[in-house]
């Protein structure tokens, strides 16, 4: 970082962010948001529209974020707009239940066939929390198996993403998570089916669920290697333990039906959120009905929530997963393509050693010639070089997520207009990286 200089060009967002820093810890409601990884002033948005957003200084940019994915049609799409303005109108929150929420619920059932029974949340982080309760509670087994690098929201059992080698218990990555809480989460390195075997054999009987991504985008794009879920799925059926498909980022947004509609593997759970929700707070988790009937009221496992469910979010929600059909993810896939290919060129012009990966439509730039497989390979990347890649990009208007480990989000919305816009930024970025000294 230490050659970026960050042209102070965005004075009313340092202002918000002065305010912001002295009422809100660090400035931001959730951390990336704060530029830390990349330094300089975070921009305060104001609006959004199709593949732009404007912020507090009148400054419009093309969004490569897409609000961490939720925006797969754009900002503001008349229809979703449309649809929340009438369930407004109606009223905002009952506390009982209501048809939407029904709907919702059948639309995920009749898109990803695993899901026999869902059951809607508010967040990413409640769908994989309770989740993993559930699999506790069918099962009656403690231990959590997750792999480096892959986030599943900031559940406490979760948040332990340290160490290496096989069946190394989790360390909590935060103060705040007690010994306890990680202490049943077994960390192990992804892509590495040998090491969930030795994990198996290491805890018979121990073990109640597998979690993973469906396909990773939290240490950058790292898609499953060919084998790997299915692996997992088997692994898990052979020792009794539910195999649990963590799709919040990639369900709806990788094809009709997510990840499941790209390899097939039949998870035993299943958690959504981002797209389903239309920009709103909402998410689920589901799976075989057997399992679900261990939930409360139905079963013992217990799992609420006062805003589940809540009318302006499933309106959003429906509205959207009911114009994505398949040209419109063939729209968002071959616009990904064409973004990936220019980024590309560019910064081979400028014989910076750089690896993309995609997941259908999600995509992300490692700083390394090496295909990046694990969070090991992640973090070998030369990351100072995306921190002056990412700043020649934001002051040209195009905004990029704020991190070297995150995934690109494009959208219907991304046109021929937007992508030239990208086009004619990117020789001057890939430049500044090239130029980058650590
Ligand atoms: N799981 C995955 C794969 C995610 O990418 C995220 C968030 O980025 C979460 C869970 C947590 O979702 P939320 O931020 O809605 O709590």
């Amino acid at each position: 970082m230490a050659c970026v200089s960050f042209p102070y060009d965005a004075p009313v967002s340092q202002t918000l962010f002065d305010r912001a820093s002295l009422v809100t810890p660090g400035g931001v409601n959730s951390p990336v948001r704060a530029f830390r990884a990349v330094g300089g002033t975070p921009r305060f948005m104001v609006s959004g529209s199709g593949p732009y957003l404007t912020d507090a200084d009148g400054r419009e940019y093309v969004d490569l974020v897409c609000s961490w994915g939720p925006m797969i049609l754009g900002h503001s799409h008349p229809e979703v707009i449309a649809a929340v303005q009438e369930a407004v109108a109606r009223g905002t929150s009952f506390g009982t239940p209501g048809e939407g929420e029904v709907a919702l619920a059948e639309e995920i059932v009749a898109r990803v066939e695993p899901v026999e029974q869902v059951r809607l949340v508010s967040s990413g982080t409640e769908a994989t929390m309770s989740a993993i309760r559930l699999a506790r509670g069918f099962t009656g087994r403690a231990k959590v198996v997750k792999f480096a690098g892959c986030y599943h929201g900031h559940v406490d059992a979760l948040l332990a993403a340290a160490g290496s080698g096989v069946a190394t218990f989790g360390l909590p990555d935060t103060p705040g998570v007690t010994g306890a809480q990680a202490g049943d989460t077994i960390v192990l390195p992804y892509n590495d089916l040998e090491a969930v075997r030795e994990a198996f054999a290491a805890h018979p009987g121990e073990i109640a669920c597998v979690i993973t991504e469906a396909s990773p985008g939290n240490m950058g794009v790292v898609p499953p290697l060919d084998g790997f879920n299915a692996g997992l799925k088997e692994l898990c059926a052979a020792n009794g333990a539910l195999y649990i498909s963590d799709e919040v980022m990639t369900g709806f947004r990788t094809s009709k039906a997510g990840w499941f509609g790209v390899d097939g593997v039949r998870p035993d759970l299943m958690t959504f959120g981002k797209v389903m929700g239309g920009g709103f707070p909402a998410a689920a988790f589901g799976g075989r009905a057997d399992v679900m009937a261990h939930l409360a009221p139905a079963g013992p496992v217990y799992q609420a929530g006062t805003l589940s469910g809540n009318p302006i979010a499933t309106a959003a929600g429906l509205a959207q997963l009911r114009l994505l059909d398949d040209a419109a993810y063939a729209k968002v896939d071959a616009v990904s393509a064409e973004i990936r290919g220019l980024v590309s060129e560019a910064l081979a012009k400028e014989g910076v050693a750089h690896t993309v990966q995609a997941a259908s439509n999600m995509f992300s730039v490692f700083f390394t010639d090496r295909p990046v497989r694990n969070y090991e390979d992640a973090k070998q990347q030369e990351a100072f070089r995306f921190t002056a890649f990412f700043h020649s990009l934001l002051s040209q208007g195009v905004y990029l997520p704020p991190s070297a480990f995150e995934s690109w989000f494009v959208s219907t919305a991304h046109d021929t207009q937007a992508v030239e816009r990208i086009a004619a930024a990117l020789p001057a970025a890939a430049r500044a990286a090239s130029e980058a000294i650590a």
